[in-house]
């Protein structure tokens, strides 16, 4: 079975049903499943008459919007592979992306063609490669004379790609993420399951569809169930409040920061009305315990977090019909297989902290045309079997199995022989009032190796004292941050999530 094979099962059973409704500003539309199939099936006959062949990739630098989708069923429709490529991304990025997957097509929208144009011509780039522009798409893809009935497309098997997901990186240069078919159906149909998915869900969806939690979380678990996206250019408080008011949407799928930020504009407007929603969850970076109490206080709701990335899809999630406890994201999903070891890659036991590995068809096969960083990214049990090496440190809770993050293995600050966790310093600065965001970065010191620096953004004005006060009664004195430094805001990449290496280590913070 392949993607095309499931999306088809939805496409058959509720052909007039709306797949997509769009809405941005002013500008709505709405897709059923067979305009949808429809319009991608009329769009892959025109690649391929433009020379798209099973294989290719075909690039997207493009927003949130129906085409996405479109452009995204076709390219898989003839057994290319879909890049898309991190709107954020400026010149050097993008360019390094281009020259690594080299696609023979560059989908995008008409005002990004500048910018593309300059990565194509940096001295170090080949050019850019064909572009189409979303009003060409549009024309392919509602083109009278593009029969796809009489187009004969390729056989897709399930282990062939269907797509390369550059890894958002929160280090480093991106690197290529091959997922086959099969990776992308194992989580999507661990995820239908586990998370109760219907037929009449409604899921809003504000999330960068050229991420994994966007794109395999969000788009295809609703197609391949037949329910309805209803997809937004971006996160923005008022609409999507107005959103999630609407009786009939169901599903809400979003990053810590925009569960914060719903938050801050709750609090200050009358109760409101959720029970309609059906489920909340949170994922792609860790939702604070704070935020999950102040949500369920507000809304009645608690967020169900779960955990996966770029390289492997949806990994771990609280339970559904089951607790949902804060700090924590789960057990594995089904079809996952995890392992949590020690720098000697022997198993701990449980309730002791070292690197979540995982298995299962949900892996990916490794990074594209980089056999080094692949191998480095595996490693084998004593049963010769192989494990995807998360970076993340983990510990399962001995009693009931949920697993609670601890950090990046790559983030562990060592200090005088001791390991410190900058996510738990972290998660104490935030209970104090007046503080909305805090990171932890080591600093190099003389004596003790390394000290944990924390830097904070204040919604008001909190002294130093409280804080050093705060963090001496609560942790080993190993732990208290040695400077804390106030900044305007963290460093964040489009999904959220902290980038700690650009804060330094405290030496530059004034
Ligand atoms: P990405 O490949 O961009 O999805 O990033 C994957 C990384 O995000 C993981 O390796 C984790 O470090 C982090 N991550 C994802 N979900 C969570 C979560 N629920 N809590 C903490 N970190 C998370």
């Amino acid at each position: 079975m392949n993607l095309i094979d499931l999306f088809a099962i939805a496409r058959t059973r509720s052909p007039h049903k709306p797949a997509i409704e769009f809405a941005d500003g002013e500008l709505r539309s709405s897709l059923t499943y067979a305009e949808l199939f429809d319009r991608a099936e009329r769009l892959a006959a025109g690649l391929m008459a433009r020379g798209v062949r099973h294989g290719d990739r075909v690039a997207f630098f493009l927003g949130n919007r129906p085409e996405f989708a479109i452009a995204y069923l076709a390219v898989i429709r003839v057994g290319a592979v879909m890049v898309p490529i991190n709107l954020r991304y400026r010149q050097r990025e993008i360019t390094h992306i281009l020259q690594d997957c080299m696609p023979v097509l560059l989908i995008t929208e008409q005002s990004q063609v500048e910018l593309l144009e300059d990565a194509g011509a940096d001295d170090a780039g080949d050019g850019l490669p064909d572009l189409m522009v979303v009003e060409e798409l549009d024309a392919w893809s509602t083109s009278a004379v593009l029969e796809s009935s009489t187009t004969e497309f390729p056989r897709v098997a399930a282990d062939d790609l269907a797509m390369i997901l550059y890894t958002s990186g929160t280090t480093g240069r991106s690197k290529g993420a091959m997922l086959s078919h099969n990776n992308v159906l194992a989580t999507v149909t661990g995820l239908l399951n586990a998370w109760a998915w219907e037929q009449n869900d409604r899921l809003l969806l504000c999330l960068p569809l050229f991420h994994t939690h966007g794109l395999t979380v969000g788009l295809h678990c609703a197609l391949a169930m037949g329910a309805t996206v209803l997809l937004r250019s971006k996160y923005t408080p008022g609409t999507t409040i107005e959103d999630l008011l609407d009786k009939r949407t169901t599903l809400f799928f979003a990053v810590p920061t925009i569960y914060t930020r719903l938050v801050a504009e709750l609090r200050g407007q009358d109760a409101v009305n959720l029970r309609h929603m059906r489920l909340f969850c949170s994922g792609s970076a860790p939702l604070d315990p704070e935020t999950f109490g102040e949500f369920e206080r507000l809304t009645g709701h608690a967020i169900l977090e779960r955990y996966g990335m770029t390289e492997t899809g949806m990994n771990l999630s609280n339970l559904y019909a089951g607790p949902r406890v804060p700090g924590t994201v789960g057990v594995p999903l089904p079809g996952v297989r995890m392992r949590i070891v020690d720098g000697t890659g022997a198993g701990v036991a449980a309730g002791e902290e070292g690197e979540l590995l995982v298995a299962g068809s949900n892996v990916f096969g490794g990074y594209w045309q980089d056999t080094e960083k692949t191998a480095a990214s595996f490693s084998h049990d004593a049963g010769g079997a192989q494990w995807f090496r998360t970076g993340d440190l983990a510990r399962e809770d001995p009693s009931t199995g949920y697993v609670a993050l601890l950090g990046r293995k790559h983030e562990l600050i060592i200090s005088g022989g001791f390991n410190i966790y900058p996510r738990e310093i972290e998660e104490l600065l935030l209970t104090c009032p007046g503080i909305a965001e805090a990171a932890v970065v080591g600093r190099p010191d003389a004596e003790w190796g390394e000290c944990p620096v924390a830097f904070i953004v204040c919604e008001t004005p909190v002294a130093d004292e409280i804080l050093f006060s705060l963090c001496r009664a609560q942790l080993a004195s190993f732990k208290t941050p040695k400077a804390i430094f106030r900044v305007e805001s963290l460093p964040r990449n489009a999904m959220g999530k902290l980038q700690k290496h650009l804060l330094g280590d405290g030496n530059l913070a004034s």
